[in-house]
């Protein structure tokens, strides 16, 4: 399958490019209190170690502005404040030197506001996300247009758009979120084609890390097979730190992203002669937050094994002999002792991972 990406400008979040031809970015967002700055730059760190491009931190109060520029410069990776209802945190981000800011049109809803906002993010070369989610439409657009739909959300978004555009601010990037799934997808599809802007993708208020990574695969790849799609978050009800690999799996999945290491395992059977849950969890282990274009399987008996260890780059495989380890199909190993195979499979890991691409 040829996924052909829809034609979005191209803004730029600091140093990251969004949109245009750039690589679809990997978002997520710190949970800690902002006023913490050393508790959140820790969190943002560990979020960028995973593979965050952008981390987003919420701006709720004075406290929190107060620590922003501690935590912009000690972040390795460009930031953007997430600001509701209050103006004057949103001006206080910028100075702070955010590389981003979402607004909620939903309860920033004063346009001398909102103008003068775009004018300082506009002097200082800041993009705006513009973040309609379901649970903020305006009542009015509620009760002319049956509640809350796409063509309710789009209606949302545009009176914000208009408000940038008359102003002439052309730094937008917009998202179109909902807890459900398919009114998520309906909705940023009206979106893609009412407008260039580059669209951060995800479903809002998704669930525990189960459910939030099923609905957002649901909803991501449906528009992201469409083209449509230039930033994602994966929302999960639970430490950021899971959002992000979960981000990376769906793009690496439908072939967007490279670069992240694969796992392939099965789901075992009578014949499995090795633990393949344990090990495959401390294959996933090993190659969390590891940079490189590489393959590692792990399979429970020799029906399957050979096939899929022909594809993988390294794989572990139970056999009558015992677990023996091939690369490309050539067999590695003889049987491998099971009190050695937890440093034959790091140093294997390791050794890929400096050959294919390093590790972060
Ligand atoms: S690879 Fe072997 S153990 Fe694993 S599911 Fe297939 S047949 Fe069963």
């Amino acid at each position: 399958m040829k996924i052909v990406r829809r034609k979005s400008r191209t803004v730029s979040a600091g140093t990251l490019g969004i949109g245009g031809d750039n690589p679809i970015r990997v978002q997520s967002m710190t949970n800690t209190s902002t006023a913490d700055a050393a508790g959140t730059l820790d969190q943002i760190r560990r979020l960028a170690a995973l593979g965050a491009e952008l981390v987003r931190v919420s701006v709720p109060d004075d406290a929190s502005a107060d620590a922003l520029p501690e935590i912009v410069s000690g972040s390795p990776v460009p930031l953007a404040a997430d600001i509701h209802f209050r103006a004057d945190l949103a001006l206080r981000a910028l100075d702070s030197g955010v590389a981003k800011l979402r607004l909620n049109p939903g309860n920033m809803t004063r346009r001398a506001d909102v103008l003068e906002i775009a004018h300082r993010a506009g002097s200082l070369g800041v993009p705006i996300r513009v973040g309609i989610n379901s649970g903020s439409i305006p009542a009015d657009l509620r009760k002319s247009m049956g509640g809350v739909t796409p063509e309710s959300m789009w209606a949302a978004a545009r009176r914000h758009l208009d408000i940038l555009e008359e102003a002439g601010f052309p730094d937008i990037v917009l998202s179109m979120k909902a807890s459900d799934p398919l009114l998520t997808v309906d909705a940023v599809t009206l979106a893609a084609a009412g407008c260039d802007y580059p669209l951060h993708i995800g479903v809002t208020e998704a669930g525990p890390p189960l459910t939030a990574s099923a609905r957002s695969a649901v909803a991501a790849s449906l528009l992201l097979a469409a083209g449509i799609g230039d930033t994602i978050r994966v929302s999960i009800s639970g430490p950021p730190e899971q959002e992000v690999p979960v981000a990376w799996e769906i793009l690496s999945s439908l072939g967007l992203r490279r670069g992240r290491p694969r796992i392939v395992s099965c789901p075992t059977c009578a014949r499995t002669r090795i633990d393949v849950a344990g090990l495959a969890g401390e294959v996933a282990g090993l190659l969390s937050g590891m940079q490189g274009d590489f393959t590692v399987a792990v399979m429970g008996c020799e029906v399957n094994g050979p096939g899929e260890a022909g594809e993988a780059d390294l794989a572990v495989i139970g056999t009558p002999a015992g677990v023996v380890l091939f690369s490309g199909g050539v067999r590695l190993t003889g049987e491998v002792p099971p009190e050695e195979l937890g440093k034959i499979l790091r140093e294997g890991i390791e050794s890929l991972a400096t050959r294919r691409g390093g590790s972060s």
